[in-house]
């Protein structure tokens, strides 16, 4: 991603809302797409270069809950939905699409721009310096180095099987996409889930103790109740 060009689409069909946060946006420095409709807003978040993307959640054509289905699939890049509805924020976060942030209408458009730059911040720092060609990953002082397999937490190397680095470097490779425990369990053990999933928890558990400052409050791994987990960044 070229990080001096912060392009941001907004997918979104009230013209009068989708011209407020392009303003808003505009006037913080960055540049601003908006498409009015699924379609259009699926194909120009797939093809086009954005390092954000606002999305409302009904639209004519393919609504919002496709659009992100879609666009996670293929991209990695922040997603923040918008809704009229609570009811369907709390669909969204059910489905495990994994949006980043959810924000319900009516909302400020100054509380919007915080909301996007904090984002694309976090981002930043995870496709910048995250990511290394070696393959490093190293974010909010956890580093995995998956040639060495290694494992370190603010510099303090932790011991892991091979099951639970496969899984920490699985879903540390994929940050925000939500996976289900069978898919983790058939990512991770090459074989199909059956009734097995349970050691996938087993394993979440014993790399938090590992990872995290306190297990009960996870701010790495982050479990998605009733889908799955998704490393949080
Ligand atoms: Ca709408």
């Amino acid at each position: 991603m070229d990080e001096d060009k912060k392009n941001i689409l907004i997918i979104e069909d009230e013209q009068s809302i989708a011209e407020l946060e392009r303003d808003y946006l505009e006037i913080s420095g960055f540049s601003v797409d908006i498409a009015s409709d699924g379609d259009t807003g699926l194909q120009k978040a797939l093809e086009g270069d954005y390092a954000l993307i606002i999305l409302d959640l009904m639209l004519p054509g393919k609504d919002g809950f496709q659009v992100c289905k879609e666009v996670r699939e293929m991209k990695d890049i922040p997603i923040i939905i918008v809704s009229a509805r609570k009811d369907d924020i709390d669909k969204i976060r059910g489905l495990g699409l994994g949006a980043d942030d959810y924000v319900t209408k009516p909302f400020s458009a100054s509380e919007m721009v915080a909301r996007v730059k904090a984002h694309m911040a976090r981002y930043a720092r995870l496709v910048g310096s995250g990511r290394e060609e070696s393959g490093v990953i190293e974010i909010h002082g956890l580093k995995i180095d998956p040639s060495a397999r290694r494992v370190f937490v603010n510099g303090e190397e932790r011991t892991f099987t091979t099951k639970e680095f496969d899984l920490l470097y699985f879903l540390a490779s994929h940050p925000n996409h939500v996976y289900t425990k069978a898919e983790l369990f058939k990512e991770i053990w090459k074989m199909d889930s059956v009734g097995d999933i349970a050691t996938v928890t087993v394993h979440i558990k014993k790399i938090r103790e590992k990872i995290e400052m306190d297990s009960a409050k996870p701010q790495y791994i982050e479990t998605i109740w009733g889908v799955g987990y998704r490393f949080k960044v």
